[in-house]
């Protein structure tokens, strides 16, 4: 089997309410997504999805995916989309680095690699649990007041997981800890995410502030050196995401026991083949983890569900539906979707969704 012709879409998805992160420092409106279509010769076509969270959270540049693509598609024309690894290698030499221009590409390829063995991208990988997997909801708000109405909002369709994005102000994020843990149901997964948001004080002033309550705090700071610094300065357990990129960071946080938890962002990390490694090294070290797209339609979603359903059911601890909190359906009701707070893996092969390409619009490029 051999890839034929990739083509290109630019679709934005606007969000359903303007988001801050690290309690008002960055607002964002609109994902710039890429879609991929990858076409074979056997007539197996698979789709891949990047959308960056926008441009200024991490850097993953939406426009950056396209550029991209264009630079690698020569050297993946050709190859057989089912060894992934080949594939991987090919884009790691035509392009070093910039691995968010190379994850909706390995999505497409385990997509097609899938459906040519007539399984779910989880059970080619090895074997998927069914077990449903808690969607975290996203909390981007700024005060007490508003932090309390978007997790009412999520509760109300079933979520019990919630990612509370704090990071701004000292005072305020330990008022809203505060408010939050006070309203805590029996069974809520809550992660409190600061999104690099603190400085080494600030994060050792609120972790002091709240040791009482037991919770989790999410990339306290910049740089895994901010985090590695505080880490026997503080007893709460972290998660990192922002500063998970490599293998080599996982390689670190685990030897040096920087973190507790990882929030592992396909999109960010290169996909889902470099991602099943950082899962193989937190297993291998008791770490646990959160799997989650970037951002993106219910094709990110479903990938991410995918990768967590080759994680023990105990030490996955949730996946996100960036889906819910888009305005456009570019895959018209299909794919998992919110039931009661949770996604169930499709049975269907391969990734398990499609999107109607007419919601797409016209493709920006074609490589043949
Ligand atoms: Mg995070």
């Amino acid at each position: 089997m051999k890839i034929t012709r990739l083509t290109v879409y630019h679709v934005d998805l606007p969000l359903e309410h303007p988001y801050w992160l690290s309690g008002g420092r960055l607002k964002f409106e609109t994902l710039d997504a890429t879609f991929v279509k990858i076409e074979t010769d056997e007539g197996v076509t698979g789709w891949g999805e990047g959308t960056p969270w926008g441009h200024t959270y991490v850097p993953a540049h939406g426009p950056g995916i396209r550029a991209g693509l264009q630079t690698m598609a020569p050297f993946i024309l050709g190859l057989d989309p089912r060894r992934v690894l080949d594939v991987e290698r090919a884009m790691d030499l035509a392009l070093p680095g910039h691995l968010y221009a190379k994850s909706p590409v390995d999505m497409a390829c385990w997509d097609i690699a899938g459906q040519a063995a007539g399984v779910p991208i989880a059970d080619l990988m090895g074997g998927g649990s069914r077990t449903p997997r808690p969607i975290a909801s996203s909390v981007g708000a700024k005060t007490v007041d508003e932090t309390r109405e978007v997790i009412a909002r999520y509760r109300d369709r079933g979520y019990i997981a919630h990612s509370v994005k704090i990071g701004g102000d000292v005072a305020r994020d330990i008022a809203r800890i505060r408010d939050v843990e006070a309203l805590r149901n029996p069974g809520d997964i809550i992660l409190y995410d600061v999104n690099r948001g603190w400085t080494r004080a600030q994060a050792l002033g609120v972790m002091s502030a709240c040791e009482d309550l037991n919770v989790m705090f999410e990339q306290p700071c910049e740089s895994l050196d901010d985090i590695a610094a505080i880490a026997g300065r503080h007893r709460s357990p972290v998660s990192v995401d922002e500063s998970l990129v490599t293998l080599q960071d996982a390689t670190r946080i685990a030897r040096d026991g920087i973190a507790e938890v990882f929030g592992i962002k396909l999109n960010r990390v290169g996909g889902l083949t470099k991602a099943a490694r950082m899962r193989d090294v937190a297993l291998a070290h008791g770490i646990d983890m959160f799997v989650m797209a970037t951002g993106g339609s219910v094709l990110a979603d479903t990938e991410a569900l995918h990768l967590a359903a080759t994680i023990p059911d105990a030490n996955c601890h949730a996946v996100w539906a960036c889906q819910d909190m888009i305005t456009v359906d570019i895959a018209g009701g299909r794919g998992p979707r919110n039931v009661d707070g949770h996604l169930h893996l499709p049975e269907a092969p391969g990734l398990g969704v499609h999107p109607d390409e007419a919601a797409l619009g016209d493709p920006v490029a074609v490589y043949s």
